[in-house]
């Protein structure tokens, strides 16, 4: 978290919220006008402007999506990419996925040392038959296509927050965080003491000049977590899905739980029997409320939606959650309600 908030009280935020001044929070605002695009936490408006750089001179919604989620994990300093916590072996592991308006998708999973892994979603996405790589053969692919291997060094923050975690022992997660039966670890995001919550995932969805829809996922993952573990970003249908005849989700939180639900997948679906996007987030998050019981209470899930009017909408488990949306004539972070208050 302090890394996150050393992010956000960097310059290029701390100008676009002063130039946003009072348009800046608004809640749950809806549009209807393309070019736009949107992307999850308040990091999303840095990730928005690299997009809009695209979107406003008639680029297509895949190289914006792309180009919008290479600004946040190029920074060292924030909660997505090399620069983020590590798994509880000390090793920071990427997923993320990419998919464009006609059904093409590409995702990587547990990948190490790789700057970029949206663009390796991508290559993989545009140049094998295949959609998911994992592991040392996603990266064995990466260098192939020319993405230099990154040393395997934790950045000074994460090297910190890993210490003191691991003298928490037996893999102990915080407070309200969930904690696996095993105690195995500390799944994102999770609340902090001063209320706001951790995250470690951008998610961003685009609608070009020709109402052409593309999403983009990526993430470090939970903090912490055990070894191997793949949360919901990198699977198509759970962390991100786009059918452009409909709409297009992505989500952020608590992976396993977004999983279950084939959570983006299953906002889709809400759209395509007539729900607008905050209702078939609304909806989505109900289920998982639902099926968590008394445990809904310690985790975050949110998911952000666009349909193919152009028309924006999202919803959260807990309140704390906000997207950041641009278009010709806005550029906000929008508060999302939520369904515990
Ligand atoms: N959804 C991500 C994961 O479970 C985490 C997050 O969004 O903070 O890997």
């Amino acid at each position: 978290m302090a890394n996150r908030r050393k992010f956000l009280q960097s310059g290029v935020l701390g100008s676009v919220l002063l130039l946003l001044n009072k348009k800046a929070f608004s809640f749950n605002k809806r549009t209807a006008t393309k070019p736009l695009v949107i992307s999850t936490w308040d990091t999303g408006l840095i990730a928005n402007k690299a997009a809009w750089t695209v979107l406003s001179k008639n680029g297509n919604a895949l190289d914006a999506v792309e180009k919008g989620v290479m600004e946040i994990e190029s920074s060292q300093n924030c909660c997505v990419g090399l620069g983020a916590n590590p798994d509880r072996d000390g090793i920071v592991t990427l997923d993320a996925s990419i998919m464009d308006h006609q059904y093409n998708c590409g995702s990587v999973a547990f990948l190490e040392r790789i700057k970029h892994p949206i663009s390796v979603a991508r290559k993989v996405m545009e140049k094998t038959p295949h959609v998911m790589l994992v592991g040392e053969g996603a990266q064995k692919f990466a260098v192939a296509e020319g993405f230099p291997l990154e040393p395997q060094k934790l950045s000074d923050e994460a090297q910190k927050s890993y210490q003191d975690w691991l003298k928490r022992s037996n893999y102990h997660a915080p407070k309200i965080n969930v904690e696996n039966q095993n105690g195995h670890g500390s799944f994102a995001p999770h609340k902090l003491d001063n209320g706001e919550w951790n995250h470690d995932t951008i998610g961003m969805l685009a609608m070009d000049y020709h109402g052409n829809l593309s999403g983009s996922c990526t993430t470090s993952g939970a903090g912490f977590k055990m070894r191997g573990r793949v949360g919901d970003s990198p699977i198509i249908g759970a962390g991100l899905y786009v059918d452009n005849e409909v709409g297009a989700c992505t989500a952020t939180g608590q992976g396993e739980d977004v999983i279950r639900v084939a959570g983006s997948h299953s906002v889709v679906e809400m759209m395509r029997h007539g729900f607008s996007p905050s209702q078939a987030c609304e909806k989505v998050i109900e289920r998982i409320a639902k099926i968590k019981g008394e445990k809904a209470k310690d985790i975050q899930v949110a998911f952000i939606a666009i349909d193919k009017n152009g028309e924006v909408g999202s919803f959260a488990l807990h309140p704390g959650f906000n997207y950041a949306l641009r278009n010709s004539v806005e550029e906000e972070l929008v508060k999302v309600n939520s369904y515990f208050a």
